[in-house]
Formats: structure tokens, C-alpha cells, sequence
């Protein structure tokens, strides 16, 4: 049968409605959900193809592999079994063979099969008494496939919400989709100016990734239409880039000579921080038309990050900026102060220099150190929430440096920022993620990374335990060395929905183990000054034994706990684990994480966490777990990008930020008109919130 030649009829900007088969109420529903023209239809990528070119027979079926048979009907009868499950039973037939399928409580296709039509069926095969079938297939007539005369490599999509809000399912937004390919002029839909570039290759691969001719024109296709999104998406992050800063410019373009401290320290830097200390201060360098500082340092917990924003502080209000402020926020009381508290340690002569504004000041205490901030005799103001929460003015705050800033909104920061005039912003991080997240969720920012470990750290021994009892001779042997320990719970005081360990019920344990140790329980429930003190006096080593919460998830710091206890392991995060962690191995003595699970078998997260110290490797393994919105916290509005739906390589990445930047500052209005709205439109609905850096 010939094709009837069709006038191409549709562009791609056309709305969904001018669509056949799509009538006003399915393309309101896909309005609702997004979709709103034609172009947006066709970037719904399938999740996979059937090969037909290589269906086989009935008599050449192998139990368990996945096969795709095209066989007619010979019968179907339903068997009602008990309430709630009907099967389906259905007799299939080709040349030479005869298969027997079942299916559970598809009773719709009773009315939809016809006799001795064909259809095409696909799924596992498996053995059933002495002969095989194929275990509740997908099934679909082979009169649909109306694209062309033979069978090919066929896109399966699968169903989502927006689609079935729609009514369309994943057999009819082929069929739709075949409908656009054949009448939509694809050419004539690009901007003139771009038909004849390479940019033109972009809707060769649209229509080769929905109808794939070769398996080898598919895989290109898929890498064109990747790299496509990656353009669009980073496109997005230089212009956020350019919202924050001013300026529209690559990111980490400068090299910059390492910096060596000139205050005398306890130690000497580590290499990573000379560097790291370097971009940071190269980037606050005082030139004509330079933006503001915006980087993020990322390093493992305890590589050191504090002492780095410490020592770029004091270039910036010595050296730099005269006269100038520096904010210094973190997430907890307990951090805060114990920034303080670490940097009058190391700059003693810089003391009078330094105040804290916490939450939990009383009022005539806070107006004093308002008054310190706002005439500028506070230089370095450490502090929490309560540094933007408040009516505090500052006399010329220069430099932000957020800790822990996954802890934080991009509201919470902005606020902060606000109180200066475009002040440099230093976002410290102690969750590595893998570079191409880096590269993209965090794309907009330079990046410094502290890959190396202070010298002597060994590697904290980790381990898992069944129960608590189980490790109670380590955590005597431990005390009884001198050295101190965490033990961190789930909850506070037992619940009646979990049957998790709490702090209450630990402490209680422990106290039995060790009738004549002191033990101190530290839970987001006590007030700071209660909190405080227990951590001053675990610190000083009056007290031997911390029962906590993840309270002690961030920053804390004591070197000579060399043990931490984790029980009910299995309910935290990868990540979260890691940070708890990190709570030991802050010195050179060899400390120990024990893992209790009571679960049979270990689990993944479990085992990773055993397997290796090194965050960056935890983070990559974490990402392919959980997905990337977990992993960043925070920025999370850009996540649906299209983007992220392709595996992306780094090469990739980095070669779309380049190719998103020339096509910013180099291309010729029209083609940068072009991008940029199919950029807005890639980013959907998040495009605002991404926008102002959510
Ligand atoms: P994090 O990166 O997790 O914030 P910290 O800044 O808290 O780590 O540093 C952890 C510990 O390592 C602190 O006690 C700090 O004084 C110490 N430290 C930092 N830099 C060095 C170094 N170069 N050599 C030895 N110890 C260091
Ligand atoms: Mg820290």
C-alpha cells in the first residue's frame, strides 16, 4: 500500500491542539502539564526500543530472555479466581507454533483483541509446565505501527502522570508522535539563519530519536539531543551566573598562584588549601570590572575548611579591603561558637577583632555586639540564622562565607548578602558531589576543591555491629585508653511507630556498661546554653560519653573522640553517614565508626560506607542510588531539566558550557534569541525559582 503524500502541515511551535488526535480537552490537560506545542511532544524521549527487525518465532522462544514475537489470535477467555484478580488467558499463534499467555486483571482486553489479528507481544519469557511463555506481555497491534512498511527499531515511551492526566498512553503518543514526524516541516522551523549551521542536526536527531533508522544514527542521535539539553542548561546556569554576579562570564576560567599564610600556624597547609586559598583570593583582588567573588570550596569532612575561609578573611579586611566586614554563618549554635572559639585559637592578636551573634543572646548582650557591628569595630562576626533574622545593620560587610551551606536556603543567603553591597560570597561544603553534578547543578559558581586530608589522618576503621552489646567491650576498651565517644540515635525518646533506638533508651544502656563513666545526652530538644556546655565539657574531656541526635551531624569538633557508635544505621542517609563520621579521625590517633544495623542482610549504603572514607567516591555511589536531588539539598529547581534525563559524560558538560557561552556572547542576535527561549522553555515551570539561584 503507498503512503499517501502528506502536505507538511504542522511547525513546531504550532499548539498541541492543531495536533490530529489531540482535541481541546486532552491538549488542555497537556497545556496543564506543560506541554504546550508541538516541539514540546517531541522532546518526551522514548525510554526504549523494541528491535523488530529481529522478532523471532514461536518455536525459537529460550526461557528467560527478554523476546518479541508477532503472532495472531486464536482465543481469549477470562477466569474469574476471587475478588480482585481475573486472568486473562489467550492463545497466540505464527507459522509454525502456538503460545499460551496469561494476563492479571487486563480485562479490557478481552473487548480489544480481535480474533486472527496480529499483534506484537513483548516481555520475559519463562518456563511454564513444559513449554514457555512470555509473562504478562505488552501487547500491540501490528495495524498501528502505520509509520512504514517494514518493521524497525520501534520507540517505547513509558506512561508518566502528565500523559495519562491527558489520556494519552504510551502506545497513542507514538502514534501521535509518528503524526508529527510525517506533517510537521521540520526545516522550516528553525530560524533561517540557523538552517544551514550545524545547529540544524538538532531536529535530525529529534525525528531519528523517536523513528530510529540504525542503532548506530540512534546512539548519535541521542548524544546530538543530549548535548542539546546540556547547551540549554548551562545556558541557564551563565545566565544565573550573570543575575548573581553582574556579570556574564565562565566560570573557573582564572588560574591562580597557591597562597601560603603568613600568620605562624600549628601546622603547615595542606597543598589542596594553599590552592583553594589561592582562587579565593585571586578572585577577591581588587581589579576594574571584576565581578564579586562567588565560589563554592568543597572538601571531605575535616579536610580543613574552616582554617581556609579564616585565613582569606583576613587578606580580605587586612590587606584587600581595609576596613571592610566579614560575615562568617553557619548552621548551628554549636558551630558557630566553636568558629569563634578555633579562630581566636589560631589568631589570638585578632581576638578583639572577632563576635558572635547567635539566636540565643540576651537582649542587652546583642544590642552591644549590634553596636560593635554597625560602627565596624567587629571585623569578623561569626554567627547563626541571627545574622540575617535581625535588624542588624553592618557598617561595610564584604565578605559572606557560608559553612555547611547546604544547611541554608538561597533566601537565607540572599538575606545576608543584602546587608553589603555585592560582597563576595565563599559557600563552604563538606558534601563532595561528583564533578558533572558539579558542573551542572552548581555550574554557575567557580569551584575549589580540597582533595586532600591533613598528613597523619588515618582512615576511620568502619564496621557494622548487629546490636549495642555487641560493641560494648570496644567502647570500654576505648574509654579506657583515654580516648571519648559518640553515640548517635535516630530519635530522642522511644515512639510508638518505630521501633528505633533512642537517645533516652541508649543512655540508659550505657549507664548499665559504664556505671562509672559520665555520659551526656545532646539533643535538638535542649536549649544552646545546655547544649553548649555539654560540648565544652566533652571537649575539655569531662565528660567520656556523647549520646546525640544528628545535632552532631555538622562541623563538630573534637579530636581526641576517636569512637562513634551509629545506631539504627540503616534509616540515615549515605551522606549523612559519612558526616557523622567525620566526627572522629580528627586527629592522628586511629579512630573507629561502628555501624549497628539489625537488619538480616547488610545493606548497599552499608557497604559503601565500609568500603571506602573518601567522600567524593560515597557521593558518586549516593548519586547513582538516590538521584541528584537528594544529594544537593538546596538547589533543587533545576533538577527536571531535560538534562538530567541522559547519562552525561563530563567531556559533554564541560563542551556545552563552552558552546552555551559562545553562543551567548559570540552568535548573532536571532540565533541567541532562538537558544535562549528554547532555553526558558527547557527549564518549564522551575525557570524563575532556578533563576534566583533556587
Ligand atoms: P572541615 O573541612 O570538615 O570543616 P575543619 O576545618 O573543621 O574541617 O578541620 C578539621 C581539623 O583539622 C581541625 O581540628 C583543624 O584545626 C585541623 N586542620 C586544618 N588544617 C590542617 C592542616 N593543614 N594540618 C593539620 N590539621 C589541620
Ligand atoms: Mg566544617
Amino acid at each position: 500500500m503507498l503512503k499517501p503524500v502528506l502536505k507538511k502541515v504542522l511547525h513546531l511551535e504550532d499548539p498541541v491542539g492543531s495536533i490530529k488526535g489531540i482535541g481541546p480537552k486532552k491538549s488542555e490537560a497537556l497545556r496543564e502539564s506543560g506541554f504546550e506545542t508541538v516541539f514540546d511532544l517531541l522532546r518526551i524521549y522514548p525510554n526504549k526500543y523494541q528491535d523488530r527487525r529481529t522478532a523471532i518465532e514461536i518455536k525459537d522462544l529460550k526461557a528467560d530472555t527478554q523476546a518479541l514475537i508477532k503472532v495472531r489470535l486464536e482465543s481469549i477467555k477470562s477466569a474469574y479466581v476471587r475478588r480482585g484478580l481475573t486472568v486473562i488467558s489467550a492463545v497466540f499463534y505464527d507459522r509454525d507454533g502456538k503460545i499460551n499467555i496469561k494476563w492479571f486483571n487486563k480485562t479490557y482486553l478481552l473487548k480489544q483483541l480481535k480474533l486472527h489479528n496480529e499483534y506484537w507481544l513483548y516481555g520475559n519469557t519463562v518456563a511454564f509446565k513444559n513449554s514457555l511463555t512470555i509473562s504478562n506481555p505488552e501487547i500491540e497491534p501490528v495495524s498501528d505501527n502505520n509509520t512504514g512498511t517494514k518493521d524497525r527499531l520501534t520507540a517505547v515511551y513509558s506512561s508518566n502522570a502528565s500523559l495519562s492526566r491527558a489520556a494519552i498512553s504510551p502506545l497513542s503518543l507514538r502514534k501521535i508522535i509518528d503524526g508529527i514526524l510525517d506533517n510537521t516541516d521540520l526545516a522550516s522551523s528553525l530560524p533561517e539563519e540557523l538552517r544551514n549551521t550545524t545547529y540544524s542536526g538538532i531536529f535530525k536527531s529529534f525525528e531519528e530519536i523517536h523513528r530510529p533508522t540504525t542503532l548506530e544514527a540512534l546512539n548519535k542521535a541521542k548524544h546530538t539531543i543530549a548535548f542539546f539539553d546540556q547547551v540549554l542548561f548551562q545556558m541557564g546556569v551563565l545566565k544565573r551566573r550573570e543575575n548573581l554576579t553582574g556579570y556574564l562570564t565562565l566560570p573557573d576560567k582564572n588560574q591562580y598562584e597557591p597562597y601560603e599564610s603568613p600568620y605562624p600556624l600549628p601546622f603547615e597547609l595542606t597543598g589542596a588549601q594553599k590552592k583553594a586559598l589561592g582562587e579565593i583570593i585571586g578572585d577577591m583582588l581588587p581589579e576594574a570590572d571584576k565581578p564579586p567573588m562567588n565560589r563554592l570550596v568543597q572538601g571531605d569532612v575535616g579536610s580543613g575548611k574552616t582554617l581556609v575561609a579564616f585565613l582569606a578573611m583576613l587578606k580580605f579586611i587586612f590587606v584587600l579591603r581595609p576596613g571592610a566586614q566579614c560575615a562568617f554563618m553557619a548552621p548551628t549554635e554549636i558551630l558557630a561558637n566553636q568558629h569563634l572559639i578555633a579562630f581566636k585559637k589560631f589568631f589570638p592578636q585578632f581576638a578583639s577583632k572577632a563576635v558572635i551573634l547567635t539566636g540565643s543572646l540576651k537582649t542587652k548582650e546583642r544590642r552591644l555586639i549590634n553596636d560593635l557591628i554597625e560602627t565596624g569595630a567587629a571585623l569578623v562576626v561569626f554567627g547563626t540564622h541571627a545574622l540575617f533574622q535581625e535588624q542588624l545593620k553592618f557598617n561595610e560587610l564584604g565578605l559572606c562565607i557560608i559553612d555547611e551551606q547546604q544547611r541554608f536556603g538561597v533566601n537565607h543567603r540572599r538575606m545576608l548578602f543584602n546587608k553589603g553591597s555585592d560582597p563576595h560570597q565563599l559557600l563552604l561544603s563538606a558534601t563532595p558531589i561528583p564533578r558533572t553534578l558539579s558542573l551542572t547543578i552548581f555550574g554557575d559558581m567557580d569551584t575549589s576543591i580540597i582533595d586532600e586530608m591533613p598528613p597523619g589522618r588515618q582512615p576511620v576503621k568502619t564496621y557494622t555491629a548487629k546490636s549495642f552489646d555487641e560493641v560494648a567491650p570496644k567502647v570500654g576498651e576505648v574509654l579506657e585508653n583515654g580516648g571519648q565517644v559518640y553515640v548517635v540515635c535516630p530519635l530522642i525518646e522511644a515512639s510508638d511507630e518505630r521501633d528505633w533506638t533512642s537517645v533516652e533508651e541508649s543512655a540508659q544502656r550505657i549507664a548499665g556498661h559504664f556505671p562509672d563513666k559520665n555520659i551526656a545526652c545532646l539533643t535538638g530538644q535542649q536549649s544552646w546554653e545546655e547544649k553548649d556546655l555539654i560540648m565544652h565539657s566533652f571537649k575539655s574531656g569531662e565528660i567520656d560519653i556523647v549520646i546525640a541526635t544528628t545535632v552532631v551531624e555538622v562541623g563538630v569538633d573534637n579530636p581526641n573522640a576517636t569512637l562513634i557508635v551509629i545506631e539504627n544505621a540503616d534509616c540515615f542517609g549515605l551522606s549523612q553517614l559519612h558526616q557523622l563520621r567525620g566526627r572522629v579521625g580528627r586527629g592522628s590517633k586511629q579512630s573507629e565508626c561502628i555501624l549497628i544495623s539489625r537488619q538480616k542482610s547488610e545493606s548497599e549504603r552499608l557497604k559503601i560506607l565500609v568500603s571506602t572514607n573518601d567522600g567524593f567516591e560515597l557521593s558518586t555511589e549516593d548519586l547513582k542510588m538516590r538521584g541528584p536531588g537528594d544529594l544537593i539539598g538546596t538547589r533543587q529547581s533545576g533538577l527536571s531539566h531535560p538534562c538530567f534525563s541522559h547519562k552525561i559524560p563530563l567531556k559533554l558538560i564541560e563542551n556545552a558550557r563552552k558552546r552555551a557561552f559562545e553562543i551567548l556572547t559570540k552568535e548573532s542576535d536571532t540565533i541567541k534569541n532562538w537558544f535562549c527561549a528554547q532555553m526558558i522553555k527547557s527549564f518549564g515551570g522551575s525557570y524563575t525559582t532556578f533563576m534566583e539561584g533556587g
